[in-house]
């Protein structure tokens, strides 16, 4: 019996069409794009088809509009330093509680280490935001707005539009960290009012190294690696042409795709929750239950912990992931189960599962048999669980750990 990787928002397989697609970059397509013989010639193309895919997937006006990167954290790094680099005068940032890291640590380095003001917009128990607090905090003392498309680990969606047409109303850049909604959802750069859009290869099917920045025509903007004029001066260093071929191919591929997402794979992830939910007591859907990826079921374990639940899983020949992380020995649930106020005693055992295109109807169905009795298992050793269910007061016990 082959393995089960239910975590494809951590990172995806390369599809078969991306590997044969970039194999040749490898081999014998080694010229260098900006060479002026036709081993550069040869590559060039191939860097401008890659471009036109990507910026088919999102719908954007130009191919121009797409700039190459390392990853989506380059992506994100580049956006809102390029946007508070162009307007030294404005002195504030707009964020949100529940960002990736990539987006989260680059703003508090800025409101540390540079005076900034950041605007931490908070989410309320499903992870949504308050669009009106958001109102407030726009201004013209604002230098980028930075708002994920989908979170990670509940897969919640933000009303990007909205916000995007918001600020744009205000004169202010509007930045999204759309690295989890690319290809999972159908996105139209051209009716929209957003200005930069990250993006990252391994979530799509393209392999690690390779993602890319949307930058619409005409947006302030200041790189953040100087050098070499590559990418129109936007981003210096000779091109990963194997990476880029790749991630032009998953883009080709996610386009291709974007229907069965949204049918396929949300009706298998819509029948894991639903069968887990009635099998298992006491637990629940963590994030917006009617505006998620398609993909993500981040389902909230009581009084026990996540990370036993995956090693048990582990053990069953079943990839998820947990939504807290062990630091300095405790186990720590994660930012945005903080954010969004879940009990520590369900916070504990977030479990994350991230379907694919690639995920079957039999891979869904065996994680749905292994699942009751592995919690189960787990819930005879915790300490607060009884016989007919939870103890009195469990939440005391894990409070120290939570503050
Ligand atoms: N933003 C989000 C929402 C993510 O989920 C991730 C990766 O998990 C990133 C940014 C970072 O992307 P990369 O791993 O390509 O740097």
């Amino acid at each position: 019996m082959s393995d089960i990787y239910l975590d494809n928002n951590a990172t995806t397989q390369v599809a078969p069409e991306v590997v044969a697609a970039m194999l040749p970059f490898l081999s014998e397509q080694f010229g260098n794009p900006s060479s002026l013989h036709s081993f550069g010639n040869r590559v060039a193309k191939a860097l401008s088809d890659a471009r036109k895919s990507v910026q088919q997937l999102l719908g954007a006006e130009l191919p121009t509009e797409i700039v190459f990167t390392s990853c989506g954290s380059e992506s994100d790094s580049t956006a809102i330093l390029s946007a508070v680099r162009a307007q030294p005068e404005r002195k504030e940032i707009i964020t949100t509680t529940v960002e990736h890291p990539a987006v989260l640590n680059v703003c508090s380095y800025l409101e540390k280490n540079e005076g900034y003001k950041v605007h931490w917009l908070t989410v309320d128990e499903r992870g949504r935001l308050d669009l009106d607090q958001y109102k407030q905090a726009l201004s013209d003392q604002v230098a980028v707005v930075s708002v994920m498309w989908a979170n990670n680990e509940t897969g919640t969606l933000f009303p990007i539009s909205e916000m995007a047409e918001l600020a744009h109303q205000a004169g202010v850049l509007f930045h999204t960290d759309a690295v989890q909604a690319v290809g999972k959802l159908p996105i139209d750069m051209k009716s929209s009012k957003v200005d930069m859009l990250s993006l990252s290869g391994h979530k799509l099917h393209a392999p690690k190294g390779v993602g890319a920045l949307y930058v619409r025509r005409g947006t302030r903007f200041r790189p953040l690696l100087r050098g070499g004029h590559q990418e129109r001066g936007r981003r210096a260093g000779t091109e990963n042409v194997p990476g880029i071929v790749a991630l032009g191919k998953a883009a080709e591929l996610a386009l291709q795709n974007i229907d069965v997402e949204n049918t396929k794979v949300r009706g298998l992830r819509d029948r894991l929750e639903s069968a887990i939910l009635s099998a298992v007591p006491r637990c629940f859907v963590t994030g917006d239950p009617s505006n998620r990826l398609p993909n993500t079921a981040n389902i909230a374990f009581e009084f026990i912990e996540g990370e036993a639940i995956l090693l048990l899983l582990n053990k069953a020949g079943i990839a998820a992931s947990s939504g807290s992380a062990c630091t300095s020995g405790s186990l720590e649930p994660s930012h945005v189960m903080k954010a969004m106020g879940i009990p520590y005693t369900a916070a504990h055992g977030t479990v994350r599962f991230s379907l694919s295109t690639h995920t079957t109807a039999a891979e869904v169905d065996r994680v749905i048999s292994e699942v009751p009795g592995v919690v189960a298992r787990l819930r005879k050793l915790s300490p607060y669980w009884g016989e007919d269910g939870p103890k009195a007061n469990p939440e005391e016990a894990f409070a120290p750990v939570y503050a």
